[in-house]
């Protein structure tokens, strides 16, 4: 199959402002170019992508969909990269496209292509006009949606649950190192933003007197300077956005991950991320992180906003073995499963598509 992948317009890949989409994204690309697939990706102008071809698009980006009201309008700012990477589409020969925004534009554009066009959706229910949008749309393209998680999908409601696809994820193992013997610190990783609660985390250090070690990128400056004048230790602790190599070279040494969000996580790559390095994850039980972490297993679970809870948890964590948690990234996130199912979601498509 010819296939062209379009991406997040909240920012080009590599930057980390697409958060999870970004590696996703890669993955997805390698794990179908592994299949013999051709792929074809459009990013906003500034990406970087190893390995695949890539167009890039100037314009303006998406603002955040979790920073708007749930019943906001539709917003598409001037010169938005959004549009134009749909128009960039129309010049593409392919068989189908996957769209991998959480936007409404390629939602509606759907049935105007004579070819199929799915989405792979990555954050949980944010917006009405989105919900409204993707139900309308299921209608008569019952195949076209995909998410990560069912978690992720029952926040939109059963309707809409019942007739997604769910692929989960997947990544390349052989980028992450397993590590037995860990360091007496912490982790965290992720887009620095209020729905990451990277405040909880830092609590945690405080309470069991573990350093953390904060990678990611600062979607949210002003949040990012809140958090230093709250925890000034955050700025010693602050490594920065890294490369996925340097990044799992930090991750694999911690005695455990913190996943701290409050909002319902779709997925959490850095779950499986963790997992990969046999870095235990203690997680908030909700969405995502709820249906990867296998509680007294490969990590701890926890109610969400029990930050004494996670503190316990940490004390507990060199009880988990982390060989199991390595295996577990082995068995459910291979990229081989992962380019098996996408591929299925595919074919799906394009047969009732005929
Ligand atoms: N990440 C990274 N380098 C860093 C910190 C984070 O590449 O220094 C990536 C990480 O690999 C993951 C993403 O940022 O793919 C965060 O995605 P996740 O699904 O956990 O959360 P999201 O940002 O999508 O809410």
């Amino acid at each position: 199959m010819r296939i062209l992948c379009v991406s997040t317009p909240v920012g080009p890949l590599g930057s980390g402002l697409g958060g999870g989409v970004e590696l996703t994204l890669r993955n997805l690309a390698t794990a179908l170019q592994q299949r013999g697939h051709a792929i074809q990706v459009i990013a906003p102008a500034g990406s970087v992508l190893p390995d695949v071809p890539l167009v890039e698009v100037p314009g303006v980006c998406q603002p955040f969909a979790q920073n708007q009201q749930r019943e906001a309008a539709i917003t598409m700012p001037a010169g938005n990269v959004l549009g134009r990477m749909w128009w960039e589409a129309r010049r593409h020969p392919w068989d189908i496209a996957i769209n991998l925004a959480y936007d409404w534009l390629p939602l509606y554009l759907t049935p105007f292509f004579d070819r199929p066009v799915v989405h792979l959706v990555s954050m949980g229910s944010l917006l009405a006009a989105i919900d409204t949008i993707l139900a309308e749309l299921l209608a008569t393209h019952p195949h076209c949606i995909a998410m990560h998680t069912r978690a992720q999908a029952a926040t939109f409601g059963e309707a809409i649950a019942q007739q997604v696809t769910v692929v989960g994820n997947g990544l390349d193992l052989n980028a992450y190192t397993f590590c037995e013997q860990p360091e007496p610190v912490l982790a965290w990783v992720g887009r620095i933003a209020p729905e990451k609660g990277l405040t909880d985390a830092l609590t945690v250090a405080r309470q069991t007197g573990y350093p953390l070690r904060i990678m990611g990128a600062i979607a949210d400056r002003s949040y990012w300077q809140q958090v230093c004048q709250q925890f000034p230790e955050a700025l010693g602790y602050y490594q920065g956005f890294l490369p996925t190599t340097e990044m799992q070279a930090q991750l694999r040494t911690c005695l455990a991950l913190l996943v701290t969000p409050h909002w319902v996580e779709a997925f959490g790559n850095v779950v499986m991320e963790a997992l990969a390095c046999g870095v235990p994850v203690i997680a908030y039980a909700s969405g995502g992180p709820a249906e990867l972490v296998r509680h007294g297993e490969t990590g701890w679970l926890v109610t969400p906003g029990d930050v004494a809870g996670l503190a316990m948890a940490v004390e507990q964590v060199r009880r988990i073995d982390r060989r199991r948690c390595r295996q577990q990234a082995e068995q459910e996130f291979s990229l081989t499963a992962f380019g098996q199912r996408l591929e299925q979601w595919l074919h799906q498509n394009l047969s009732t598509s005929q």
